[in-house]
């Protein structure tokens, strides 16, 4: 009887080493929008399955969850928001969804930028920001997870290395071009970080935030601008309507140079699916305006 039991112990602890993995559920990580979306799963690789509440091309300014979202928030175990005032709509989600899950603010440590007195949410247009990004990401994954944590800090690691070899390219890149020719249109003004990081100058009809629409006299003020100012590019975005952009090329003759991706991916098959690709076709888009000579 003992050497039966003993037997059935062994069979038991085999069966269960042998199916522990199988159990072993993946973390649950919810990203508000889809550049964040892509930055955690860089991150976490295989370890997690992320969810993206504000997907492809889709405007997280005036985003209104849905059921879908409020039980991918509540089923969670992480959520990374932007924070700077960005995903005016996750707070009450979070709250009211009842979840346990950890919320970290992906921006932590950014110096933010001000335009009118607001604070400009779009950090993660500038490459040195999505380094901060990334990192913060690291280490709340390794603060949740600390069985992992070494592999986040390696997938981070890689990661960052790629992200500051585009750094060096688009400072390289912009420098060779004329000082005199920075100025680009576009729908809102999404790009301050990218500005500022990389001496361009952005004007755009409607502010940092996408919920309020110019008044007639503001449009009328930016096109009598644009018609004095020399500009390099006039850009529609992927989250905007082009409206605004096709009534400022009508009226000034600029032509639209292209689309530029803002706060969002591009749906699977476009041009920007990943934080990466997006930064680089933006700096196609934009070199390629400014190396023309007017
Ligand atoms: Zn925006």
């Amino acid at each position: 009887m003992k050497r039966l039991l003993s037997y059935l112990a062994v069979y038991a602890l085999s069966l269960a080493v042998f199916i522990a993995p199988a159990h072993a559920e993946k973390l649950k990580v919810v990203a508000s929008f889809s550049v964040l979306g892509d930055m955690v799963q860089q991150v976490t690789g295989d370890h997690a399955s992320v969810t993206t509440i504000v997907g492809p091309d889709a405007d997280a300014h005036v985003y209104t969850p849905n059921a879908e979202d409020a039980r991918a928030v509540t089923q969670a175990n992480v959520i990374f928001v932007n924070g700077l005032g960005f995903e005016t709509w996750s707070k009450t989600l979070i709250e009211t969804s009842g979840t346990k899950a950890k919320v970290f603010v992906a921006t932590k440590g950014i110096t933010p930028l001000k335009v009118d007195g607001e604070i400009d949410p779009h950090a993660w247009n500038a490459l040195p920001n999505g380094v901060i990004y990334i990192r913060n990401i690291a280490k709340a994954m390794g603060e949740v997870d600390p069985k992992n944590a070494k592999t986040y800090q390696a997938n981070a690691t890689a990661y960052i290395a790629k992200l500051e070899k585009l750094h060096k390219s688009t400072i390289a890149q912009l420098s060779a071009l004329p000082k005199d020719n920075r100025t680009i249109v576009t729908a809102h003004d999404a790009f301050g970080y990218l500005a500022n990081a990389y001496q361009l100058k952005f004007l755009a009809p409607v502010g940092i935030d996408t919920e309020a629409e110019p008044s007639a006299q503001q449009l009328a003020k930016l096109i009598d601008q644009l018609k004095r100012e020399k500009v390099a590019g006039l850009f529609v975005e992927n989250i905007t309507s082009p409206a605004l952009v096709e009534q400022i090329s009508k009226e000034t003759g600029l032509k639209i140079g292209g689309r530029l991706f803002s706060d969002a991916l591009s749906v699977k098959g476009g041009p920007a699916t990943s934080y990466l690709t997006m930064f680089e076709h933006n700096l196609g888009v934009i070199v390629k305006a400014l190396s023309v000579q007017s």
